[in-house]
């Protein structure tokens, strides 16, 4: 009998109830972990919160005298709450988050030992650098990186550890993490979308990129989880027949939560109230044992570090109740993957949402200006954005007999579709007062404040409008938001520039009142951007066939996506902006592609030796049984012994052939890797995409069938129906 699986087995039914205590109700206790305001308010002077929100608002750095008030505050609060330990928090561009811990305990020249946190502390710290990836811009002789506070997201506290959310630089100056080009890009934004606002509102000072992720995830039990080496390495199962029942039934979407799972979801929701994290809701999924969380949405920098957060979170608390966290966008072949939508928009520093219809047509004249912008930028930039959300796991997903695909479109609804073709029929030059005021009446003061028509109508657009907010769909259940929400708010930003150019032109130049000019603009925006539109089904091969003749890109592999990410355009966007130079370019585009190389070579290496080491012993142990029984039946019935061991005769000899493609099949791919490795770095992606990675699917099929034919007491890895179905 297979030991490992069955003890697993039992271990699931013998679990004892993991407790929950409550602290309190969720809004005694969210933030209390976090030197947020109310805590400033507590630990600070007045005028040393002034100059921390001066800062935080223009952007600006903070003075040492300041830093020091603040670091002294922080501390004695920090101290208060228990914690022994800062660290700089921060998002190297393994995507994971990353700290170094020290003590506040030190001990002076002359022998008193003291709690030591000041402002230099608090601003900056040098974690060895060597270890995280750069992309070639930082050898590892002079390895020297560092962290730098970032005012804009508040320290909280986690495992008695006061953890300050920092940037990564390389003391050349190049960034090293995900968080600062982020931050460049929503400055950018700021500015573009301000002045595009204050053609509609003179008071607009500042305008915030909104960002509400909406995370999905498998939990599975970690006994089971921990009997299979695919899970533990990969993160995905590389092999497991489909169970007899999946997700057809849909009997899980919106289901009851099972107890366990309920049991650690609360866990979890304190947990992260105390950290800050606004956490609203929580729904089973579509698949058996996959689930969601989403917050309140917030300003996109805090989002994307909350999010980075709770999936660190996530996986500490679902120790204790023993699961195992499965970000994977692709966890099991034939059930539906994890995603990570980003919910995104825009509001004013007035109060108001830009990409929220409103009651008047001024305030929708606003509206359409900021959502036919978003679309020409997305129109502009579909390749980058695609690329935005590359990685060898959301390849599995994307376009893999599941939606979103590979291709990037735009689903706004039919009303607004009806809306967007009235604008374009409008006069080219000067409106005459009568199609002002027909336009005014008739069409963008007919769009509803709620487009209830949009909810929920198309789940299968990788980018669409959802009543007030864009929903990217197509970014992967692991990645780090700060990716896709730095090339969303960068190509938005550039586009509102040019927008803002264009119409200031008509105004100065051709003598045009300001909606005149605006409504030219967007008409030619509109008429320029309709291929992005898509309202159909994006899933199958008629709109492939369609997007082919638009001529808007399908990269279904990370590698060939990836090159957008290098390409003219793009260099040309982030260099304008300021956002990103061309060696943090390339060195990004690299760094990616290895990722992708090394995340499909450990598959590879996975699948090899669970193949040779677990299924082939298991079959021919099994092989053997039979073998053993078709001799018994010989010495009981003689030469008549056929008739009496057909099925066994049979699965034998199936047993041989499965086992002998699988082994040959493990060699070629092995011989593939070889190749694969002695190329320069372009080409093994390629290669590995193209060469090796296509064995997956043949050896799983062999090993699949195996399932099939072994008795089930030697199968040695929890099969499909006791991951998916137990909890
Ligand atoms: P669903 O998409 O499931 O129908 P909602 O529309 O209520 O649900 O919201 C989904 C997510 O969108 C939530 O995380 C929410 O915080 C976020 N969201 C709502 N409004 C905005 C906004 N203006 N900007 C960014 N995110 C938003
Ligand atoms: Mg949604």
């Amino acid at each position: 009998m297979s030991k490992i699986r069955f003890k697993a087995l039992h271990d699931v039914q013998h679990r004892p109830a993991v407790t929950f205590e409550s602290l309190g109700r969720p809004s005694s206790l969210f933030k209390s972990n976090v030197f947020g305001e109310q805590a400033m308010r507590q630990f600070l002077s007045k005028s040393t919160i002034d100059s921390v929100q001066t800062a935080i608002r223009k952007g600006d750095n903070i003075d040492r005298i300041t830093a020091d008030a603040i670091a002294t505050g922080m501390k004695s609060w920090a101290l208060d709450k228990g914690a022994t330990h800062y660290t700089h928090w921060f998002q190297p561009l393994t995507g994971a988050t990353a700290e170094k811990h020290d003590a506040f305990f030190e001990i002076t020249t002359d022998g008193h030992v003291i709690d030591k946190f000041d402002g230099g502390q608090l601003a900056q710290q040098e974690p060895d650098a060597s270890s995280f990836p750069n992309g070639g811009i930082r050898n590892t002789f002079e390895a020297r990186g560092y962290t730098a506070w970032d005012p804009t997201s508040p320290a909280f506290i986690y495992d008695n550890t006061l953890c300050i959310p920092t940037v990564f630089v390389a003391y050349t100056g190049e960034a090293l993490d995900y968080k600062t080009p982020l931050l460049k890009a929503l400055n950018t934004i700021d500015q573009a979308a301000t002045a595009v606002a204050q053609y509609f509102n003179k008071n607009v000072n500042k305008v915030t990129a909104t960002l509400g992720w909406e995370q999905e995830f498998f939990l599975i039990d970690a006994s089971l989880a921990a009997a299979r080496p695919d899970l533990m390495l990969t993160g995905r199962t590389l092999l497991g027949h489909a169970a007899a029942k999946g997700q057809q039934l849909d009997d899980h979407y919106f289901g009851s939560i099972p107890i366990r799972v309920l049991a650690y979801l609360k866990e979890l929701e304190q947990e992260c109230l105390l950290l800050g994290i606004p956490l609203k809701t929580r729904h089973n999924e579509v698949a058996p044992n996959q689930f969601e969380m989403a917050p309140i949405f917030e300003e996109a920098n805090l989002a994307v570090d909350h999010n980075a957060l709770l999936m660190d979170v996530m996986q500490k608390v679902a120790q204790r109740h023993h699961f195992k966290v499965l970000f994977h966008e692709k966890p099991f072949e034939n059930i539906n993957g994890s995603g990570k939508h980003n919910n995104w928009s825009l509001a004013t520093d007035t109060g108001v949402n830009l990409l929220s219809p409103g009651s008047t047509p001024m305030k929708n004249l606003q509206f359409l200006t900021f959502f036919v912008n978003t679309i020409k930028a997305v129109h502009e930039h579909e390749a980058l954005l695609r690329a935005s959300i590359a990685s060898a796991g959301n390849d599995y997903r994307l376009g893999a007999n599941e939606a979103p695909p590979a291709i990037i479109s735009v689903f706004i609804g039919s009303q607004l579709t009806q809306v967007l073709d009235e604008l374009e029929k409008v006069t080219d030059g000067k409106l005459s007062p009568q199609e002002k005021t027909d336009l005014k009446l008739n069409v963008i003061g007919k769009i509803p404040e709620i487009l209830l028509d949009n909810t929920d109508r198309n789940r299968t657009s990788p980018f669409a409008f959802t009543g007030n907010k864009f929903e990217f769909r197509a970014v992967g259940a692991t990645a780090n938001c700060a990716n896709p929400m730095t090339v969303l708010n960068a190509i938005v930003a550039q586009q509102l520039i040019a927008f803002k150019k264009e119409v200031d032109a008509l105004i100065d130049n051709k003598d045009m009142k300001k909606d005149d000019a605006i409504f030219n603009i967007l008409r030619e925006y509109i008429k320029d951007s309709k291929k992005i539109r898509f309202e159909g089904d994006g899933y199958g091969a008629s709109w492939e066939k369609e997007a082919k003749k638009r001529k808007l890109s399908n990269n279904k592999t990370t590698v060939s996506a990836l090159e957008a990410r290098i390409s003219k355009s793009t260099v040309a966007l982030f260099e304008s902006l300021g956002i990103m130079n061309n060696v943090e370019i390339q060195a990004r585009y690299e760094i990616e592609l290895e990722e992708y190389v090394k995340r499909i070579q450990i598959e590879s290496r996975v699948l090899g030796d669970v193949a040779r080491n677990h299924i082939i012993p298991t079959a021919l142990r099994y092989q053997n049984v039979l073998i053993d029984n078709v001799r018994g039946l010989k010495e009981i019935y003689g030469e008549d012994f056929t008739a009496f061991a057909k099925a066994q005769t049979t699965i034998i000899k199936s047993i041989s052939d499965y086992t002998a493609s699988i082994n040959s099949l493990i060699t070629e791919m092995i011989n593939a890797r070889k190749e694969a490795n002695a190329l320069d770095l372009k080409d093994k992606a390629g290669n590995y995409a193209a060469k090796v990675k296509p064995f997956f699917e043949q050896i799983r099929r062999d090993c699949d069938k195996l399932e099939l034919l072994v008795e089930d007491e030697l199968w040695p890895l929890p099969k499909y129906r006791e991951l998916l179905f137990v909890n």
